[in-house]
């Protein structure tokens, strides 16, 4: 039987978010629209297959088919990246995290992250997390202007002594200087870990550099700028050990302690349907139109910011070299909850985020996070983004006129209508 005709509860909910999703314009930065192929391999029969283990050494009779799909999500990432072991299994950005500290740390051992309020994230130490409650956490925060502060994280690292050091963002908008991490890593022979999930499609398009050759670990969702499922990857370099086989916590044995983080460690059956959603992904992701979609996220979030700039808002670290930009909301007398609320009215989705040195909360605070992924996806340019650079200016000024709001919401439905979205698709 099919899904409407078994539970319309669920049908009818999918069909109000697909109908969400295709009038409305789509600015949250770690969000973007998978292919219908990308879709396909994630609604399979994947789901139906435990495969506990690797590729050639699984826990399970049947897993022939899941080997294949595997290795080619592995081999993908691998070419893709340029490293030599990819673990494709880990169920989230946040489970590739946790697997890379249960790999390189003891409980009790210190790391050092980026501090969320400052664009970093959860996993990177936050107290109320698993790794600032398991670990002893010290981080690092930015400069007045908003960019990473690498001094500060030098002079922490060589007072704390961390072993490991985590770089990498949720809100940050700069290029992020991997050498510069490294040193401080260097510094106190720490490992360094290198969390790409913002920017890795940016990373395969060439409009970021790549942490490769540099950072020891690297992880990664797949569902942000790269286009993929909801997943995530962890990259090195080095071949994992055979198995079985104790193993000291050192750079050379990273591959096989990565591996048996994963599991044994903090999973057990992988998503093999989300695994084949990978692979595809990956495969797009290797085509020489990604490129093309890299270039213009970065082109259609600096026109943003332009347009942005020249009405009068307040960009942390003034601008952006990626494919996102935090607005600080203070000079405009509104805080960022009231814009998250009054632009999802017209039909603008965004999220509230807190601003370096944040006066406010972080359940109400002074910025907003706004990224160009998915409309980029949906084939909008510069025209576009001066338009809506336009109605998110006319809609913050007027963010308590509900009929003003409205009829933003008419407009932005008519734009999205000329890019057309899962054309066909009814569940
Ligand atoms: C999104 C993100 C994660 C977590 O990914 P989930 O899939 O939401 O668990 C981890 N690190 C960074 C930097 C992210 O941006």
């Amino acid at each position: 039987m099919k899904l409407n005709e078994i539970d319309q509860e669920v049908a009818e909910a999918l069909n109000h978010e697909l109908s969400r999703e295709q009038t409305g314009l789509e600015m949250i930065p770690s969000e973007n629209f998978v292919s219908e192929a990308v879709l396909e391999a994630l609604g399979s029969i994947g789901t139906n297959k435990y495969s506990e283990g690797y590729p050639g050494a699984r826990y399970y009779g049947g897993c022939e088919w899941v080997d294949v799909i595997e290795n080619l999500a592995r081999d993908r990432a691998k070419a893709l990246f340029g490293v030599t072991h990819a673990n494709v299994q880990p169920a989230s950005g946040c489970a590739a995290n946790i697997a890379t500290m249960f790999a390189l740390l003891e409980p009790g051992d210190t790391l050092m992250g980026m501090n969320l309020f400052y664009g970093g994230h959860m996993t990177h130490g936050l107290p109320v997390n698993f790794s600032g409650r398991y670990y002893k956490s010290i981080q690092y925060t930015s400069t007045k202007d908003g960019t990473m502060d690498f001094g500060q994280m030098m002079s922490l690292a060589l007072e704390h002594k961390p072993k490991l050091v985590i770089v990498g963002a949720t809100a940050y908008p700069r290029i992020i200087d991997w050498q510069k991490a490294r040193e401080v890593a260097d510094a106190v022979g720490a490992f360094l870990m290198a969390d790409v999930a913002h920017v890795a499609g940016l990373i395969v398009s060439g409009d970021h550099p790549s942490p490769v050759g540099i950072a020891d670990v690297i992880t990664t969702t797949t569902h942000k700028t790269l286009r993929g499922p909801r997943g995530a990857m962890i990259l090195c370099n080095g071949n994992p050990s055979t198995p079985l086989k104790k193993v000291e916590v050192t750079r050379e044995n990273i591959p096989t302690l990565i591996d048996r983080a994963i599991i044994p460690g903090i999973q057990g059956g992988p998503h093999n349907h989300q695994t084949a959603a990978i692979a595809v992904a990956l495969k797009e992701a290797a085509q020489p139109d990604f490129k093309e979609y890299g270039h213009q996220i970065v082109k259609n979030a600096k026109t943003l910011a332009a347009v942005l700039t020249r009405q009068g808002f307040e960009l942390v670290t003034g601008g952006t070299d990626n494919h996102l930009m935090v607005v600080n909301l203070t000079n405009k007398n509104v805080s960022g909850k009231q814009v998250e609320h009054a632009l999802g009215l017209a039909g603008i989705t965004v999220n509230k985020n807190t601003v370096p040195f944040e006066p406010r909360t972080p359940f109400d605070p002074s910025g907003i996070r706004l990224g160009t992924p998915a409309l980029t996806t949906r084939g909008m340019k510069e025209a576009e983004m001066e338009t809506i650079g336009g109605w998110i200016d006319e809609a913050i000024v007027n963010w308590s006129d509900e009929a003003k709001l409205a009829s933003i919401k008419t407009a932005v439905k008519e734009m999205t209508s000329r890019f057309p979205l899962y054309v066909g698709l009814k569940y």
